[in-house]
């Protein structure tokens, strides 16, 4: 983790902050930059445009955390909305949703697992009827466990159900060992939340490592891996493992996010990779952009100016 990551990622915890952020207009371009918009519309053009270029995509409706059953409910109606859309415009075949489970009603105090369970089933219920699935994301680690436990009685009724595991868990060797049975979907990537070492590696060198011998587990599995990372080694590691394990171009497939390294994800999908791009929308961007920024201290140097200059 570098230097900044750990306290901005705290400091993305302050609503004063968060205040501040969401209100200025600096914002805006950077927001822009990752995030294309903020209505379902705006999502369906930018994911049609994708798709036009050969690439699939992955939705996510922004929001997490949700301590508040409307609040919930409303993203649920979101999630339907959007798959209706694409489904409208014929676009299923190559677009997806991300759905994050804190954002459905798994952090309510009472019931939270039930409510998102039943939230999710509805999301897996209309994602099916309009010829695509869901991705479930993983958050911080105190909701592995319940996620890996909503994710096995999901794919009960929807087996196509996505899963994710984060790299940077001491765990996630040993979940990849239980995903990787046939017809399983999942999603590696490194980690976005700030974990204590107690629960997950601390060192990019370390969280690297433990990447390989996770991707190595689940290309030599059964299952459908999605290789979530813009990292340059990594994505060569992957190929040269595809190849070692005899996987033919699409039996697994690269993810990136939306706006970053476009050119390669490019590359990968002329060259004859399966890529898909994960675009989040919607208004509650802040959580997210922080993450991003967290990764990336060329744009967090040139935030903080900005943010400074204005206060
Ligand atoms: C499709 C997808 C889904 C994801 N889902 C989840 C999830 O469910 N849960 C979760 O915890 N995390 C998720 N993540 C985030 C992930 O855990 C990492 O935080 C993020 O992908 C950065 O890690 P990296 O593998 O790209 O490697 P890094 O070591 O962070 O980056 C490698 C290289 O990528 C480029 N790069 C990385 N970030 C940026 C940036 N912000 N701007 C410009 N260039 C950049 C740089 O060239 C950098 O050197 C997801 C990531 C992807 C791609």
């Amino acid at each position: 983790m570098g230097f900044l990551t750990r306290p901005l990622l705290l400091l993305s915890r302050s609503e004063k902050v968060k205040q501040l952020v969401s209100t200025m207009p600096v914002s805006a371009g950077i927001v822009r930059s990752y995030v294309p918009g903020e209505t379902t519309e705006s999502v369906v053009e930018a994911s049609a445009k994708q798709i036009d270029d050969g690439i699939r995509v992955s939705l996510d409706f922004l929001g997490e955390d949700t301590l508040d059953a409307e609040q919930a409910d409303a993203t649920v109606a979101a999630y339907l909305d959007v798959l209706g859309q694409l489904s409208a415009r014929g676009l299923t075949r190559m677009a997806e949703v991300s759905v994050k489970l804190s954002a459905i009603g798994q952090a309510l105090p009472e019931n939270g697992d039930k409510i998102a369970l039943e939230n999710a089933r509805t999301i897996c219920r209309a994602a099916r009827n309009a010829g695509t699935t869901v991705t479930l994301d993983m958050e911080d680690h105190t909701t592995t466990d319940s996620t890996l436990a909503i994710l096995r009685e999901l794919r009960k009724d929807f087996p196509e159900t996505g899963a994710v595991v984060q790299a940077y868990l001491h765990r996630t060797e040993a979940d990849c060992r239980t995903l990787a049975y046939e017809g399983s979907r999942v999603r590696l990537c490194k980690g976005a939340y700030d974990e204590p070492e107690s629960v997950a590696f601390q060192s990019r060198l370390d969280v690297d490592k433990s990447y390989v011998r996770c991707l190595k587990v689940l290309m030599a599995g059964q299952g459908y891996p999605m290789i979530a990372t813009h990292d340059p080694r990594l994505v060569s590691i992957a190929s040269s493992l595809a190849s070692r394990y005899g996987r033919a171009a699409g039996s697994y497939e690269f993810q990136m996010l939306y706006g970053i390294r476009p050119d390669e994800q490019h590359r990968l999908a002329e060259a004859g990779e399966t890529v898909r791009v994960y675009i989040p929308y919607g208004t509650e961007w802040y959580g997210y952009l922080m993450r991003r920024l967290a990764e990336r201290p060329r744009n967090l140097t040139f935030f903080l100016r900005s943010l400074i200059s204005k206060s």
